[in-house]
Parts: C-alpha cells; sequence; structure tokens
C-alpha cells in the first residue's frame, strides 16, 4: 500500500503511524523524524532545518522533497510505504504526485486523522519521548510506570521534543491551519480521501484505520 497520512501535531499521527507500519509490513516514512535526525547530527542541512523547527515553522519544500526522493528510492519502499507527515504544502503534494507517476505507482490512500484543536496542545505538550529506544509516552494519557523511565529499555530520563512546548505547539498548528490544510481539498478531489475520527483510546483509532484502509488493501 501507498499511504499519506495526514493530521495536526499532537493528533497521535506518530503512534498510529506504527502501528500501520506493523500491520501492512510497509515503511514508516516520518519527516520530522529524519529533520531531527539530521538535526541531531549536526550536520549544515541540520543545523538550517533547526532555524525551522525550533519555532515549529515548515521547512522550505525542496529541502524535504529532496530527503522524501532520497528515501523513497529505498529498498524497502519497493512494496508500500506510509508517508507520516508529508506532503505538508500543495507543491509538495504536486512533487510526490509526479514523483509516483513517473514511476507507475500511485497513491492509493490518504488518511486524515481527526482530532479537535483543543486537545491537540494538551497532547502534544505532555509527549515525552526515550532517547534510548525511541518509545513514546504520554505523561497524562500514557504515563511510564515509574516516572520518567522507560517501560522497554528502562533508560531514565524521558525528553520532551524542543517543539512540543506550548508556544511552539501552537505555531506549529497555525502552520498547518494556513499550509497543510489544503491538501484536504486536493485529496478529496483525487478521490483519494479518508477522514479517520482520532478521538478515543489508542484501539478504537486503530479499527477505525483498518475499517478505513479496506478498500485501499483490495487495490
Ligand atoms: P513532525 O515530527 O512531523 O511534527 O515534524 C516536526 C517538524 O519538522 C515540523 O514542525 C517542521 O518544522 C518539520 N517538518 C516535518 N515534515 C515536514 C514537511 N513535510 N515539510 C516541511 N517541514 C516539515
Amino acid at each position: 500500500m501507498r499511504l499519506v497520512f495526514l493530521g495536526k501535531p499532537g493528533s497521535g499521527k506518530g503512534t498510529q503511524s506504527k502501528f500501520i507500519e506493523k500491520e501492512y509490513s510497509i515503511p514508516a516514512i516520518s519527516t520530522g523524524d529524519l529533520i531531527r535526525g539530521a538535526i541531531k547530527e549536526d550536520t549544515p542541512l541540520g543545523v538550517e532545518f533547526k532555524s525551522y523547527t525550533s519555532r515549529g515553522a515548515l521547512v522550505p519544500d525542496e529541502l524535504v522533497v529532496a530527503i522524501v526522493v532520497e528515501r523513497l528510492g529505498e529498498e524497502d519502499c519497493r512494496d508500500g510505504f506510509l508517508l507520516d507527515g508529508f506532503p505538508r504544502t500543495i507543491p509538495q503534494a504536486v512533487a510526490l504526485e509526479n514523483i509516483l507517476a513517473d514511476q507507475g505507482l500511485p497513491l492509493q490512500s490518504v488518511l486524515n486523522l481527526l482530532v479537535p484543536d483543543e486537545l491537540l496542545t494538551e497532547r502534544a505538550h505532555g509527549r515525552r519521548f526515550c532517547g534510548g529506544c525511541g518509545a513514546s509516552f504520554h505523561v497524562k494519557f500514557a504515563a511510564p510506570s515509574v516516572e520518567n523511565t522507560c517501560d522497554h529499555c528502562g533508560l531514565v530520563g524521558l525528553h520532551q521534543r524542543e517543539d512540543d512546548r506550548a508556544d511552539v505547539v501552537g505555531a506549529r498548528i497555525e502552520e498547518y491551519n494556513t499550509k497543510t490544510a489544503p491538501l484536504i481539498g486536493f485529496y478529496a478531489e483525487r478521490d483519494l480521501l479518508a477522514e479517520v475520527d482520532g478521538v478515543g483510546s489508542l484501539v478504537d483509532v486503530q479499527n477505525r484505520i483498518r475499517g478505513a484502509l479496506v478498500p485501499a488493501s483490495q487495490d
């Protein structure tokens, strides 16, 4: 399956991507993760990325498109992929459409995970990550059994993403509303859009995703 996952910051897209990756045996490609990887390595590109991500702004289209093209060229994407956090602008969506058309492998479905704005800041602000194994937690909704300690690898000292601070989350939601929301119409026109209610338990949302992907899995 070739899928795109849309959803505002804090909608639970990252968590559900991991579920889709396992359930459908396709790699979940998160542009946010690729960008954070470059920032961590402190490459010149990483330094440039940080000047955008630290204030909740989108990274310029041509830079993100280049990293996605490279990633989609890897062997594990041959039988499908889930793009988590890409595209985020109309020019990115057009670039993706052209790249996939060249390969004769168009998208099969675009999931849009819907969560009301008033829940997003609390969800994003409370997220914590393990720097050892990458597991994610939430101080209120999915707290680790021992405070500040990873349930999976035992590492003490979970961290908050710099751009999950309340002030930056607001800027990210604003970027979504102005630059990413137009993609909903873009994909609806192409009859690819599947809207999924993202409010409820993890399992409820997983079941809704399964239901929304039935037509794509029969393609
Ligand atoms: P995410 O982990 O998807 O929330 O992304 C974290 C940050 O990385 C975003 O706030 C942007 O600054 C940047 N980013 C990720 N994906 C994209 C994209 N497709 N276009 C532009 N910037 C992106």
